[in-house]
């Protein structure tokens, strides 16, 4: 279907599904529900067409589901909405994080969602909720472009029921990502690892659909079906780049070590209604060193009195100091995973910094080790996507090697969701 192959971007993949009528059976389907209409929606007008995707258009997570409901999403024109079973995934991932409020109940009643976005396999509601071998075939073109628009940003599909894993699967096989084989089969909580073209893991997760007979009957759980992980990360990831005007402020104890003084300063924080996004802590030669980075609508000399107490009598010195955004876009690059480790000397981070630099790669977290003599560097970095991983793995282990280290640079192996 080249309409769905030459879709420039998301806006343009939607507006192409929301109008096709390649499926006699399902066009006159949804058609004749939407002019039936149920009795308890009958002053309403139906959508009575394909329901597209929803959601962020640099989404991380992909949720994949069967095929809208008849007097759902074909009511509606909005995935997952008008029904009982969008009721239960709204209200989860409202409180997974992913979701701006807990329902969803029409098109315009201003719901966002962030990080993640919604798809179905096959677009049109189907009699009895069951498409054909056939209907499943011609509208695979639609998901195969999806899963392609989404490859830049996406780190997890969580594919809802069997057939929705069997046409993530298949969707990932003709975009010559790399797929198990033996094909992995679906189960809630099976998991298979494919690797899209740039050789990033993107990770397939299984679970039960969300239907109510499942959620009803407590055979599918909100734990079970497994976003907290993944509403974390993303929230880790959307706080280095968030344009929220909520201030990040960076709070450095340093002095000599006692037993408390995390759980005091942990305290602190959490008394002013700051939300932790990121923390770290040492001992120095036996001095203790901690940095904690806190978004908090508190002011500086807020902080700063709220952790008096802590700097009382001298041994302990508190900083604060506001973290201004870094403008950095919000798509992210791919993530990859630094470790070095030798003997200590002179010019090992200069060296392992300009290789990145030099490749544009972008260092998000990192953290090191000296103990003794002995040196451990991890770090987490974010390559553009032309970049070549391997090509920037030669030049860190010849660069390593010259200064007596080893390095090892490998894709990040995300968290579930
Ligand atoms: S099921 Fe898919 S291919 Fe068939 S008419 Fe609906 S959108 Fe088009």
């Amino acid at each position: 279907m080249s309409l769905a192959r030459s879709a420039s971007d998301l806006a343009t993949l939607d507006a192409r599904i929301s109008v096709c009528r390649a499926c006699p059976r399902l066009v006159q389907w949804r058609e004749q529900v939407a002019g039936d209409k149920r009795a308890a929606f009958a002053d309403q007008p139906y959508w009575g067409r394909p329901a597209p995707g929803f959601g962020d258009e640099a989404a991380q997570v992909l949720v994949v589901g069967l095929a809208p409901a008849a007097h759902g999403a074909n009511r509606t024109g909005r995935v997952f909405t008008g029904d009982r079973s969008g009721d239960w995934l709204f209200a989860a991932l409202h409180r997974a994080g992913y979701a701006s409020q807990p329902t969803s109940v029409h098109a315009g009643d201003g719901l966002t969602l962030r990080g993640l976005r919604i798809i179905a396999a096959v677009r049109c509601a189907p009699p009895g909720n069951q498409p054909t071998v056939s209907e499943r075939a011609t509208c695979a073109p639609w998901l195969d472009r999806d899963l392609a628009l989404a490859a830049p940003t996406v780190r997890s599909i969580l594919a809802l029921g069997g057939l929705a894993w069997d046409a993530s699967l298949g969707a990932a096989r003709r975009l010559g990502w790399q797929v198990p084989t033996p094909k992995p089969t679906f189960g809630h909580g099976a998991m298979a690892q494919l690797r899209e073209p740039g050789g990033r893991v993107v990770r397939l997760v299984g679970s039960y659909h969300v239907s109510q007979q499942n959620t009803f009957t407590g055979r599918l759980t909100e734990s079970m079906l497994g976003l907290g992980a993944g509403a974390a990360r993303v929230a880790r990831y959307r706080s280095r780049v968030s344009t929220t005007p909520t201030p990040v402020l960076a709070v450095t104890v340093l002095g000599d070590d006692r037993p408390g003084i995390v759980a005091d300063v942990t305290a602190a924080v959490a008394g002013l209604g700051g939300n932790l996004e990121d923390s770290t802590m040492t001992l120095l030669r036996g001095h203790f060193a901690m940095v904690v980075l806190v978004r908090t609508p508190a002011s500086v000399a807020a902080v700063e009195a709220a952790l008096a107490g802590i700097a009382a009598g001298g041994s302990l010195t508190v900083d604060v100091r506001e973290l201004r955004e870094s403008g950095m876009p919000p798509a992210p690059g791919r993530a990859w995973t630094l470790r070095v480790h030798g003997a200590d000397r002179p010019g090992i981070v200069a060296s392992i910094t300009e290789v990145l630099a030099a490749h544009g790669g972008n260092i998000v977290d990192l953290g090191t080790r000296l103990g003794s003599d002995l040196y451990v560097l991890i770090a987490e970095v974010e390559l553009p996507e032309a970049a070549s991983g391997e090509a920037v793995a030669a030049d860190l282990r010849a660069a390593a090697a010259a200064v007596g280290v080893t390095v090892a640079f490998e894709p990040v192996d995300d968290e579930v969701l």
